[in-house]
């Protein structure tokens, strides 16, 4: 009597708890849309932008898609999460609290231009605090302005002890008052350097979907999450609008660890697959944080220090390559223009 009593009591418990997360999820997605639709207020800082929505954010910085088309671009590393984790982490370190003396352009064209007035706006200020949102560091500076910087496809950040242009793809210098200096070199050109004040920082960082390794995001918020979505797993993961900072390299290597085919169809996936998903892509990011992020091509800490993690991968990269777990080949396919490795053995 008394266990069919618990059992009702914790049905019920369940039942309140899917209630409240349904809701929840509704509610973010109703704030995202009703942002998305109005546009952004007048811009004080980067009037490149003035008049566009954050949709219009979404389609010019997240759709990685269309530019690896054009370029025809394989095999080297965007930089995802942990890359732009340990990097926040690096300049956290190394220039919190220190005072730009000077911000010298070499390049404005970027995949957005760079902020025309940033030596203006910048020149004096302290740097407040550092932090990471998706794949995207934010300098949070004196006067409430954000510098946003993304790396595309081959951005790199190097902490230097001058201010010296050495390369020509270095294309903006931030010389600190101590005389070191943070420079933004990027060959390809399809990274970010913008400037954005409080208000415009908090109505851009409102389109982004859930941080992964945030306590909200669980099992039971993931389901939530896919439960609609007719695309296959491993695009629902990459799609910064669900989820923030997860690109090809972890997409992969989480739904490895989970066991799960990138071919199925998210909305299929059981309660029990996505606590297990949702719980290892946790575990992949954070050991991939630990590693120093991964180092294929063109990403490195801004030390110049070799991230170590891509020693770790299961599947990424692997074609032809035995399964570490089972000896089966591991198998290459296209979905969405990108590439996909899994075991089809291990991966169901
Ligand atoms: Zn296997």
């Amino acid at each position: 009597m008394n266990n069919t009593k618990r059992n009702k009591e914790k049905e019920e418990e369940k039942k309140r708890l899917a209630k409240a997360l349904k809701q929840n999820v509704l509610k973010r997605k109703k704030q995202q849309q009703s942002r998305q639709s109005r546009p952004l207020s007048k811009f004080v800082c980067g009037e490149e932008f003035l008049g566009k929505s954050t949709a219009e954010y979404s389609n010019v910085f997240e759709n990685d898609k269309i530019t690896i088309r054009n370029l025809s671009f394989e095999g080297g590393i965007m930089p995802e999460l942990p890359e732009v984790e340990v990097i926040s982490n690096f300049l956290l370190d190394k220039i919190k609290n220190k005072q730009i003396s000077s911000v010298t352009v070499n390049n404005w064209n970027l995949r957005v231009p760079i902020t025309k007035n940033i030596d203006d706006l910048l020149k004096g200020k302290v740097i407040n605090d550092i932090k990471r949102r998706g794949k995207y560091t934010i300098w949070n500076t004196e006067g409430s302005m954000a510098v946003i910087i993304h790396l595309g496809m081959s951005g790199k950040l190097i902490y230097a002890d001058h201010d010296q242009v050495r390369d020509k793809h270095d294309h903006v210098v931030f010389l600190f008052s101590d005389n070191t200096s943070i420079i933004f070199n990027d060959p390809r050109r399809f990274g970010l350097v913008i400037i954005l004040s409080k208000e415009q920082e908090i109505n851009f960082l409102d389109g982004f979907g859930i941080e992964p390794l945030t306590d909200e995001f669980s099992g039971d918020y993931l389901q939530e999450l896919l439960k609609n979505k007719k695309v296959n797993i491993k695009s629902a993961l990459m799609d910064n609008k669900l989820i923030v900072g997860i690109g090809n390299i972890y997409a992969s290597e989480s739904l490895f660890r989970a066991r799960i085919s990138p071919l199925r169809l998210a909305k299929d996936l059981t309660s029990i697959e996505c606590k297990k998903l949702a719980a290892e892509i946790k575990n992949t990011l954070s050991d991939a944080i630990a590693a120093g992020g991964s180092t294929l091509k063109d990403y490195a800490q801004p030390s110049g220090s070799a991230g170590y993690f891509q020693n770790n991968f299961y599947v990424y990269g692997k074609v032809q390559k035995p399964c570490r777990i089972c000896n089966n080949i591991i198998t290459l396919i296209r979905q969405n223009g990108r590439s996909t490795y899994f075991c089809n053995a291990c991966q169901n």
